[in-house]
């Protein structure tokens, strides 16, 4: 049997009907940039949120890096996050002239480690940047408590977790911003890129409006800014599978309880759920000391696992050593889940069988 890694070509089967209207929708009204599909879709997803502003980018980076410039975030500035994250999350930091100051990770969750955030606080700190990585929202309530004491932003990297929830929180409930990533492998995923800022600050959502469009809030007048806007055809896209999302996310986890169920009893690290948090499973990782051969297993079996992410970003030859970046950061938990994860297939369209022969070909795995 063969297992596909990603399900989007069978949700858009699913969807087919729906989605091809609604993108001949745009095609005829001639309204392709920053027009009625776009602000339909801002206002749902902002509505979806429980927040005053939603506004589309071209993707989850430019959603992170257009908050940090609104948030007047630029060289000199420092801005703590963890290193255990997709690389975006550190660039965009970095693309503002800011050096991303990396904190070390939670054992269970692999989530930022808001224990470890204030010995990192310097006078030049000027924001926090959680990432709710795999699906599961990190410690809001401890990173918003650290924040407000010494005055710092908090900017939200939701790529991975639109529809999550905290225990008694949800994403933009403790922040000043919420950047979510809408390209196609996402939770919530257009057929390309696209990312959104949400917010109830009025001041942040209207200088990304303008920082988005070549600086311009009104035509023919332009402050410094770039291009980096929702189409509609994406906006519309996303529109039709936005009201899905609550139910893929139920379908999620309930394949992850099949999973972790299923793997119950093995040498495999599980994934692990806060109490009162829902996570909803963009990712299911599991950890092994063999990680290498048992992908290679796996793959060898039809099952087409990846990991994410083999090397930490502090380790990554891009990173930018010395002024945007600190030379001897050691992040002993970030290297070792760099080490050992893997990700094995996750999305709503999973078939039975599918997961059934997951499970049995891990659990038939000789390697521990
Ligand atoms: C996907 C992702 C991003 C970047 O989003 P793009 O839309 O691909 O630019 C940023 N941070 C995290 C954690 C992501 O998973």
């Amino acid at each position: 049997m063969k297992v596909g890694f990603y399900g989007h070509v069978r949700q858009y089967h699913n969807l087919k009907s729906e989605l091809d209207a609604a993108i001949q929708e745009v095609l005829e009204s001639g309204e392709y940039v920053l027009g009625p599909a776009l602000a339909r879709f801002e206002r749902e997803l902002a509505a979806f949120h429980k927040m005053k502003h939603a506004v589309g980018v071209n993707s989850g980076t430019d959603a992170l890096w257009l908050t940090f410039l609104a948030l007047g975030i630029g060289p000199g500035d420092e801005v703590i996050t963890t290193a255990n994250t997709f690389f975006a999350t550190a660039e965009a930091i970095w693309f503002t002239g800011a050096k991303a100051v990396f904190v070390d990770i939670e054992p269970d969750t692999c989530n930022i480690d808001p224990g470890l955030i204030e010995r990192a606080v310097t006078s030049r700190t000027k924001a926090i940047v959680p990432v709710h990585l795999y699906g599961q929202m990190a410690d809001m309530p401890a990173v918003s408590e650290i924040a407000k004491r010494l005055g710092l932003h908090v900017v939200e990297d939701c790529a991975q977790a639109i529809d999550a929830r905290g225990d008694g929180f949800a994403a933009g409930n403790l922040s000043d911003a919420v950047c979510v990533s809408f390209i196609i492998q996402k939770n919530l995923g257009t057929f390309g890129d696209g990312g959104a800022v949400v917010t109830d600050r009025e001041d942040v959502a209207s200088r990304i409006r303008a920082l988005r469009n070549h600086g311009s809030l009104k035509r023919s007048n332009h402050s410094m800014g770039y291009n980096s806007r929702l189409d509609d055809l994406h906006a519309a896209v996303l529109g039709v599978k936005l009201g899905k999302v609550p139910g893929w996310s139920e379908r999620r986890r309930e394949i992850a309880g099949m999973y972790t169920a299923g793997l119950k009893g093995t040498a495999f690290r599980l994934p692990f759920e806060k109490p009162g948090y829902r996570h909803v499973y963009h990712l299911y990782v599991i950890e092994t000391p063999k990680r290498d051969e048992f992908l290679k297993y796996l793959n060898d079996a039809g099952i087409d696992a990846k990991v994410h992410y083999p090397i930490a970003i502090h380790k990554q030859e891009g990173y930018p050593w010395g002024e945007a970046a600190d030379l001897n950061v050691r992040l002993p938990l970030t290297e070792r889940s760099a080490a050992g994860v893997i990700s094995l297939p996750m999305y709503p369209e999973l078939e039975q069988s599918e997961i059934d022969y997951v499970i049995a070909a891990c659990r038939d795995w000789k390697g521990v």
